[in-house]
């Protein structure tokens, strides 16, 4: 049975906004949205902002009821403790974050970031009810190794670890080689590996997680390529950086048309 999955247009906005920047910037989101007369049933939007900017973020969304979601960059995988720097699930959680980016590939790169420690994080998340969205993706040399799926799935495989059937996640399929070049890859790459992702999903989680699980496609998004992603089968959103800071060229992905 075909299962309808809710695309979801996520804005990872790296390091940067501060906490007054990211106030305007939702508020004008969601203005936008409004214009648009946007419908959440239709398509999801979330930013992830610094984790500096969460509280703010939260106030505004929830006070104003605005149709966007929000979740952190990163997040530990033990629950609090003398982990200096590090934000505990529970502390998402506590304000309201849907989603949390794990194991993007800016953190295995810059902190080395193991496929254990996002196995762990992953499981973190899920404890404290947060949706890991689980980042994989093979750099340019792996590509030429390894071929286009293999280290993609092999990460995700290890992400799975401790993660049951029953579990919500999202993951979120970005070739390193793609991020912030402005080289994208195409629909059909993104499409091939979207697909072997979701047979990874199938084999360990089983049919009901493979068919209900959003796979998102990251690595130089903007308005005039979303579109190719979005009819692909297998590609249910975007993970978006750069073109996610600009309020126009964000607001044109989220009214992609197919
Ligand atoms: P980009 O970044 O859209 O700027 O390529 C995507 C990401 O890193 O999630």
């Amino acid at each position: 049975m075909a299962v309808n999955r809710v695309p979801l247009i996520a804005g990872n906005w790296k390091m940067n906004l501060d906490h007054l920047q990211a106030i305007a910037f939702v508020q004008k989101l969601a203005w936008s949205l409004a214009d648009a007369k946007h419908d959440p049933a239709s398509v999801e939007v979330a930013v992830f902002p610094p984790f500096t900017d969460l509280r703010s973020v939260q106030t505004l969304v929830s006070a104003d009821k605005l149709p966007i979601a929000f979740g952190g960059q990163d997040v530990s995988e033990h629950d609090s403790g003398a982990y200096t720097g590090e934000i505990s699930g529970a502390f998402l959680k506590a304000l309201e974050c849907s989603y949390v980016l794990i194991g993007h590939s800016e953190r295995r790169t810059l902190h080395a970031e193991s496929d254990e420690q996002v196995a762990g994080k992953v499981a973190a998340a899920i404890k404290h009810n947060v949706v890991p969205i689980i980042c994989v993706g093979e750099t340019s040399d792996d590509l030429e190794k390894h071929g286009p799926s293999a280290v993609p799935v092999a990460q995700l495989k290890a992400a799975l670890a401790g993660v049951s059937a029953t579990a919500d996640i999202v993951v979120a399929y970005e070739p390193v080689w793609a991020i912030g070049s402005g080289q994208a890859a195409t629909p059909e790459q993104a499409e091939q590996v979207a697909a072997a992702l979701r047979a990874e999903l199938r084999e360990t989680l089983g049919e009901d997680v493979a068919a209900k699980t959003r796979i998102l496609y990251g690595g130089s998004v903007k308005a005039a390529n979303i579109a190719g992603f979005m009819r692909e089968p297998n590609v249910d959103g975007a993970l978006v950086g750069g073109a996610s800071l600009d309020l126009n060229e964000f607001s044109s992905i989220v009214r992609y048309q197919k």
